[in-house]
Parts: C-alpha cells; sequence; structure tokens
C-alpha cells in the first residue's frame, strides 16, 4: 500500500446519530443504547473535494442541530450535492426542520425510506401506520415546494413483491426512486445479520426487469444511469459480484456518530477518528487509514451500494454507456 496513490474523497455517507424511532427487522440501530453524537464544530473538518453527501442516522431527524450540521458540511464542501436519508415518521417535525435547512441549502434532497406498498411497510418497520406517515411527510415536502424527494426501498425476501409497486408510485408522484439490498454491517446497520437476505429469485428478476424498462424508456439519462445501477445491484444481490469496481476508503467514506471514520457503511475496518486529527484530510492520510485500505483490498467484501457505485460509475463512463445503448433499444427482457 505504500506507493498507492491516494485520492481525495468525493462521497460519504455521515451518520450524525444512533438515536432511532423506527423497529426495522433488517437494522439493530434502535437497539443501541448509547446516543454519542459528533459535535457540529467536528464537521467543519470535512475536505472541499466532497461533490455527494448523504446525511444518514439512526434517524437524523432526531438530532435537534440538523439545520446547524448542513450549514456547517455546506461550509466545508461547498460543491457537495446534499441528500437527507430518513424513516419520515415524524411528519410535522420534519416539514419544521425543513423550512430552516431549505433556507441554507435550497437544493438539498430528501429520501424517505418505504420498504412495501401500505400495509407492508408497516410490517417491514414495526410502527402503527408507517405508509401514511411517509405519504404526509411527502404530501408536506411537496408542498414546501421541494423536487429533490425520492423514495428509497430496501429489499428484503418479505417485500420484494412490492419493489415495483413502490417503483411505481414514485412514477405518479413525479419523484425519484431509489434501491438498496439488505447488509450486515457491524457498524451501520447496529450489527444486524442480513447475511440470509435471498429474495425468491424469479420474482426479484420480474420486478427488476419492470424498472429497468422504466428507466431506460424515459429520455432522461440520469434515469438510464439508473437502470445501470439497479442492474448491477440486481447482480450483486443474486452473485456476490460489482459490475464495476468501487473504491471504499478511496473516493468514499463513511463517518459514525462517534467520529469514526469507515472505508465504507460495509466496510468495518475503522481509518481513524476526526476528533483526533486536524482536518479529515490528515486522517485521510494516516497509517491507520493505509491499514484499513490495505484491508479493504485483502479481506473486504464487494460492495455495491448507491454510495460506492456512484463514484464507480464516474469512473467508467464508456462502460456505462456501452451497457446503456445495448439495452435501450428494444428493452431489457432477460437478466
Ligand atoms: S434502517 Fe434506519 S430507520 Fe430502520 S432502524 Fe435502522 S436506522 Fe432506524
Amino acid at each position: 500500500m505504500q506507493n498507492m496513490k491516494i485520492q481525495n474523497p468525493i462521497d460519504c455517507v455521515l451518520g450524525i446519530t444512533y438515536k432511532c424511532n423506527s423497529r426495522c427487522v433488517m437494522c439493530d440501530i434502535w437497539k443501541i443504547k448509547d446516543f454519542p453524537e459528533l459535535p457540529v464544530e467536528e464537521y467543519k473538518k470535512l475536505p472541499s473535494s466532497l461533490r455527494d453527501v448523504n446525511i444518514s442516522g439512526g434517524e437524523p431527524f432526531l438530532r435537534g442541530d440538523i439545520p446547524e450540521i448542513i450549514a456547517t458540511v455546506k461550509k466545508a464542501a461547498p460543491k457537495a450535492r446534499m441528500v437527507i436519508s430518513t424513516n419520515g415518521f415524524m411528519p410535522q417535525l420534519i416539514e419544521k426542520q425543513m423550512k430552516e435547512i431549505l433556507k441554507i441549502k435550497p437544493d438539498i434532497g430528501i429520501a424517505i425510506s418505504v420498504d412495501g406498498y401500505g400495509d407492508m411497510h408497516e410490517e417491514i418497520r414495526k410502527i402503527p401506520n408507517a405508509w401514511e406517515k411517509d405519504m404526509e411527510t411527502l404530501d408536506r415536502l411537496q408542498k414546501l415546494g421541494m423536487k429533490n424527494l425520492r423514495l428509497a426501498f430496501t429489499i428484503l425476501p418479505q417485500n420484494v413483491q412490492d419493489f415495483s409497486k413502490v417503483y411505481d408510485e414514485t412514477r405518479k408522484r413525479g419523484i425519484q426512486f431509489t434501491h438498496a439490498f439488505a447488509q450486515s454491517s457491524e457498524h451501520y446497520f447496529g450489527g444486524s445479520n442480513n447475511d440470509n437476505n435471498k429474495p425468491d429469485l424469479e420474482v426479484l428478476k420480474k420486478q427488476y426487469i419492470h424498472l429497468i424498462n422504466g428507466e431506460l424508456k424515459s429520455w432522461h439519462p440520469k434515469r438510464w444511469v439508473r437502470a445501470f445501477f439497479a442492474h448491477g445491484l440486481y447482480k450483486f444481490s443474486i452473485e456476490k459480484v460489482q459490475v464495476l469496481n468501487n473504491d471504499p476508503g478511496n473516493k468514499f467514506f463513511y463517518l459514525d456518530p462517534r467520529g469514526v471514520v469507515y472505508p465504507s457503511v460495509v466496510h468495518n475496518y475503522p481509518m481513524g477518528n476526526i476528533q483526533n486529527y486536524d482536518t479529515l484530510d490528515d486522517l485521510w492520510h494516516s497509517d491507520t487509514a493505509n491499514d484499513a485500505r490495505e484491508k479493504v483490498v485483502n479481506l473486504g467484501r464487494p460492495a455495491w451500494m448507491i454510495c460506492t457505485a456512484r463514484t464507480a460509475i464516474k469512473k467508467n463512463p464508456q462502460k456505462v454507456v456501452k451497457w446503456i445503448v445495448q439495452n435501450k433499444i428494444g428493452g431489457m427482457r432477460d437478466l
């Protein structure tokens, strides 16, 4: 690793709290009993090279100082696009906080986690009226004039048949759809084990063909790239292979609420605690960070998530364009 050229990070997830008001079946964060929260000033240390920042948790709106965090991150990384990932279960509070946040960062996005259509969402999240609460949050945010909105679906064996229904709901509402495959993570999903996440293959394939063709049919290049990402996630969930190399700990990192930096949300190799450094840049070039990168290469498992995939897609535009051209004409019939 000594000679490896270390690049500046362009993408990150900031977990700002472990507090959570949901009880999701695929995540144990809500069982964590201590709630370390990084002081707002620590976010001043983030690098200006960042282009995409996902503010996550736990439930990030349970931090009352979330507007200050957004302002601090914006100052540190002025060119970064920002999205807040929320479970959406506090419609009034989210609306109130977003009125403040939109004054600071008018183009910020919100991703509301929705893991099923209607009752199925409640079954996964174990919160009464989960679907109604999220649709109320969405309505309130749309009334504020927000355009950068998406529903985020996490695939599990129980909910796989609802995948395309939630996708169709986003098309109806004119918002974006994003999705992930539930994975195990000691430092991100509270240690929950999702290694047996094996949805029915035929159902999964049908859902993906519907989604991929829906995105490819549009005339928005961004949606074609989302189709490519979906194709990559299908391959990853079935074969555990990455369609493109991505760079955890190189162009991407996860910062947890204690201040510990990891190569990604599934690579549990601490790179250092930001509180012990003057800047993230110093941490990024430390021996501990290099050791963590080495572990990713030697021990790390494959990953395909929107955060790490985004950097891989940017790095391999020809491969992505080739796939789009091959599949746009005539649509995709099989995977
Ligand atoms: S997945 Fe998100 S909303 Fe669900 S328990 Fe974990 S942190 Fe909370």
